[in-house]
């Protein structure tokens, strides 16, 4: 079974109760969300109750546990120890958020490798390879998952290469995987017509049993761009069918596949508001047939 979902809420008032209702309001069957906002690293206490509930949730709509992905907030940078107050804190709070995770049930937790600002490249890596020495425990069951970047900046991890010798520093690579987000690949110049290379080389440094999470989505900017700016499915650069096609890879069937396309805004509505995409670009995908009228049918729906 296609396993496809999208970013998702998570508020304080219903946390991961109110994340499945979303998630299943889409037709998703696998969802990721932040457990706060994801500029800021104010978090609420983890409510047993409402876990409980949303267990139920999910059993009720067939949504395993496995499948749902935390992605931590993308202010945490491991690569810059430059304010080391500021680098310690990054890292207490990931040691907090694998608290968060593990008590939500949850074992995929995505992160922003970092990026080393007004340091090099060698010292951001040998920063992100402390930093998660110093986080991770020999025997949790959360996987971490390095996102693969566009670039953007000083950002790191927009080469194989990059989370290669991250790999290579680890003393529990094994607790390590990786999450590619395919706007991403394309920002950082991998041409994803031709993503079956791409992939021959992601096994050669690292391995495809590393590959946890998909993050799906279409980029505004051309090939190379270090730009980062996403698009919704089948409007941008990479195109409908080179989507499609990893998102029906056989290779990626067991893992989730996550949506995190911008929002549609009405610019007619007095009160300028924005409409999530999900539920129409899921139907997209398991229709294997592009919408070609995708924006307007989003703003008809929510009006
Ligand atoms: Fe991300
Ligand atoms: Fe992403
Ligand atoms: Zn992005």
């Amino acid at each position: 079974m296609l396993l496809i979902g999208s970013h998702v809420s998570f508020k304080s008032s219903d946390q991961l109760y109110g994340s499945v209702k979303e998630a299943v309001s889409y037709g998703a069957n696998t969802f990721m969300f932040y457990t706060g906002a994801p500029q800021n690293t104010k978090r609420c206490k983890i409510d047993y109750d409402l876990t409980l509930k949303a267990r139920n949730l999910l059993y009720e709509n067939n949504i395993e546990l496995k499948n749902i992905v935390v992605h931590a907030p993308y202010i945490i940078n491991l690569a810059n120890n430059e304010n080391k107050e500021k680098y310690e804190f990054a890292i207490n709070f990931l040691k907090e958020e694998l608290n968060r995770v593990s008590m939500l049930g949850i074992t995929l937790l995505v992160l922003h490798p970092g990026s080393y600002v007004n340091l090099d490249e060698n010292l951001g890596i040998q920063n992100i390879i402390n930093a998660l020495n110093e986080i991770i425990k020999p025997n949790q069951e959360i996987k971490i998952c390095l996102e693969t970047m566009a670039g953007k900046g000083t950002e790191l991890c927009y080469k194989i290469d990059h989370l290669k010798r991250i790999f290579d520093g680890l003393k529990f690579p094994d607790k390590v995987f990786v999450c590619l987000d395919t706007c991403h690949l394309n920002d950082a110049g991998y041409d994803l017509n031709d993503f079956d290379s791409y992939l021959k080389k992601f096994d050669d440094k690292i391995g495809l049993n590393k590959i946890a999470c998909i993050h799906v989505n279409d980029s505004k900017n051309v090939i190379g761009s270090h730009k980062d700016r996403h698009e919704n499915i089948g409007y941008g650069t990479i195109g409908f069918d080179n989507l499609l096609k990893i998102i029906y890879d056989e290779r990626f069937k067991d893992i989730p596949k996550i949506l995190e396309t911008p929002y549609v805004s009405d610019c007619e509505s007095s009160k300028n508001k924005t409409y999530p995409p999900y539920k129409f670009e899921i139907e997209m995908i398991k229709d294997k047939k592009i919408n070609d009228n995708l924006i307007e049918e989003i703003k008809k729906f929510y009006n």
